[in-house]
């Protein structure tokens, strides 16, 4: 027993009852500021408990004892987004405003909402959370390069998301978080709560909503995690460019250990991205959302959020050892008496995820930035069509030409017995996310290629030897053999290329470590006339989903399309 007087630093569950210690009101360390914030605000301070950048132990609890959230095996937080999971982008909007209207690319992707419905959403949410007995505060930066960080504040009623934009936000200091002042950027989350569907410019249920005007954007029912994080990189693609003539890339980045060469992966969903960049060899500066400023590359985010299915600690063992206590395993099937999460079973969805810190990537390089410019600027595509070569160099010309036509596929669904893949175009590799006119960010990253001399790659992670359903996805040591001969330069330095037909790109006959006979789709399908039907397919397809750029873009990058 402890001499008297001796009063222990630690909580015992023996004083505080079974429930554990939880911090409140009393130990929040912003309780004065944070009083007068959220009152303002319209929080009903009387009635919610505020968690204030709270510790990810506390997280952890409440998320288990609120919300349904289980520890996996490995120490991870499973949790489940509910019917939602994935994004919703249609019914993502913009508020029509004087101070960003003429900038925005309006259209489907950035759908136009007026003022005053976003102020009905706005207080619907807060409404909403105010009927919580606790609401989660995080606040975090976007950005690497303190010059052109932005301070992000997430307001939101589940533990889970607040753990999830502690991952994926930059996590301040105590002492940038004491002086931390007022937020550039909120996020209100009631992501469990519907939008009314009554309300002018309401489609549906689900509302993700950005104000440039007031640097806002409030979520009404989906509680999918990943739209808060796209919120953020939505404000990015828009503000680097508008202030400061940067530009914002849908790419992940690393860098060479002793060359310090850097490498962007442009990429749609499931391209690799996140995948490819996390590589032994390097060091990781981010998985998704990246700035090529004036000085260099930096990385929007301080974590990553990795797909999941069919994750294997043999293929990936850099995402596989990141999955352990901090980070959130999104909507992954686990074992009911181990734990031990089924990254195989797709009941809940095929987008099962999980978020880590970046630092739990063993090489990664904090600060997540380089103050060099890009060597080599890597295209992913996964061409289920199996059409487009494993890897191929292509011109300045085509490499605008291929970022502004950002192709894509998805595989068809099993179910319908149908084999014909889905093309996916989604210009600049982000259609989504995109705030400007996609000419914009091209213009900025021909400039910058030509006035830096990187090298550009159009590689294909998709099938090979047939299209879906006959050939198979292209092994992944194959592909990164092929990214391992994009970085020791022998590419570069090869002068033996063939011209792959009707695309006009350059395939290298021979790359270090993979087989020769796939490198050449039409060798590697052994069906000449079922391969030129497909080849043909593909870049009617290219041509279709080009025209909507035939009066803006420079013929020159036209012409470096496919010609049929
Ligand atoms: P998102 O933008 O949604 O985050 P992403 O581009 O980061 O997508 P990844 O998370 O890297 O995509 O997903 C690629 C998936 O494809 C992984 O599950 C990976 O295991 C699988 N894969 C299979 N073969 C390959 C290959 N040859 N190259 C890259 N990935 C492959
Ligand atoms: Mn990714």
């Amino acid at each position: 027993m402890p001499a008297s007087g001796y009063r222990s630093t630690y909580v015992t569950p023996h004083i505080l009852g079974a429930g554990g210690h939880f911090y409140d009101e009393a130990e929040n360390p912003f309780l004065g500021r944070d009083l007068e914030y959220f009152s303002k605000a319209g929080f009903d301070m009387e009635k919610i408990h505020l968690r204030h950048n709270a510790p990810v132990s506390q997280l952890y609890e409440e998320a288990i004892r609120n919300e349904g959230a289980v520890i996996s095996s490995s120490g991870a937080l499973i949790n489940f987004s509910g019917k939602k999971t994935g994004r919703s982008p249609k019914d993502k909007r913009i508020v029509y405003e004087e101070t960003s209207r003429d900038n925005i690319w309006w259209g489907p992707v950035n759908i136009k909402l007026d003022e005053h419905t976003f102020e009905i959403n706005r207080e619907r949410a807060i409404d909403y959370l105010n009927t919580r007995e606790f609401v989660y505060v995080f606040d975090g930066f976007a950005g690497w390069d303190p010059k052109y960080r932005i301070k992000v504040r997430v307001i939101c009623a589940r533990a889970y998301h607040a753990l999830f934009m502690n991952n994926m936000l930059i996590r301040p200091t105590p002492e940038e978080l004491e002086n931390f002042g007022e937020p550039d950027f909120v996020i209100y989350n009631a992501g469990q709560f519907p939008a009314n569907r009554l309300t002018y410019g309401m489609t549906s249920t689900t509302s993700v909503e950005i104000n440039f005007k007031r640097m806002e954007m409030v979520i009404l029912g989906t509680e999918y995690a990943g739209e808060m994080k796209k919120g953020v990189f939505s404000v990015m693609h828009y503000l680097q460019p508008v202030k400061f003539g940067h530009l914002s890339l849908h790419s992940s980045a690393n860098v060479g250990k002793e060359k310090e060469d850097v490498t962007l992966f442009f990429g749609l969903s499931g391209t690799g991205k996140t995948t490819l960049s996390a590589d032994p060899h390097r060091d990781l500066i981010g998985d998704d959302e990246h700035v090529w400023s004036d000085t260099g590359v930096f990385n929007i985010e301080g974590g990553c959020y990795a797909k999941t299915i069919d994750l294997s600690a043999e293929k990936e063992p850099e995402i596989f050892n990141a999955i352990r206590f901090g980070s959130i395993l999104e909507n992954v099937v686990y074992h009911p008496l181990s734990r031990v999460p089924d990254y195989n079973d797709v009941t809940i969805t095929e987008n099962t995820r999980c978020a880590y810190p970046i630092e739990y990537i063993p090489n990664a390089r904090i600060p997540c930035l380089s103050e060099r410019h890009p060597t080599n600027i890597i295209m992913l595509t996964c061409d289920a069509f199996g059409v487009l070569p494993p890897v191929s160099k292509l011109s300045p010309e085509q490499a605008s030409y291929h970022f502004l036509a950002g192709y894509t596929s998805k595989t068809p669904g099993t179910e319908d017995g149908v084999l014909e893949p889905v093309p996916t175009f989604s210009t600049c590799y982000s259609a989504p996310f995109i705030v400007l006119h996609p000419n914009h960010y091209a213009t900025m990253l021909a400039d910058r290629m030509k006035a830096t001399n990187a090298h550009c790659w159009l590689v294909n992670t998709g099938w090979v030897g047939g299209k879906y359903g006959r050939g198979s996805r292209c092994p992944l040591k194959h592909t990164r053999a092929i990214i391992d001969a994009i970085h020791s330069g022998e590419l570069a330095q090869s002068t033996d290329y063939t011209t792959f037909p009707v695309f006009g790109l350059q395939i290298p006959t021979k790359v270090s470590r993979v087989p020769d006979e796939i490198l050449d789709p039409r060798r590697a399908w052994n069906n000449d006339a079922g391969f030129e039907k497909e080849l043909r397919k593909l870049a009617g397809m290219f041509h279709k989903a080009f025209k909507m750029f035939e009066t803006n873009v420079d013929e020159k990058i036209m012409l470096a399309g496919p010609t049929l």
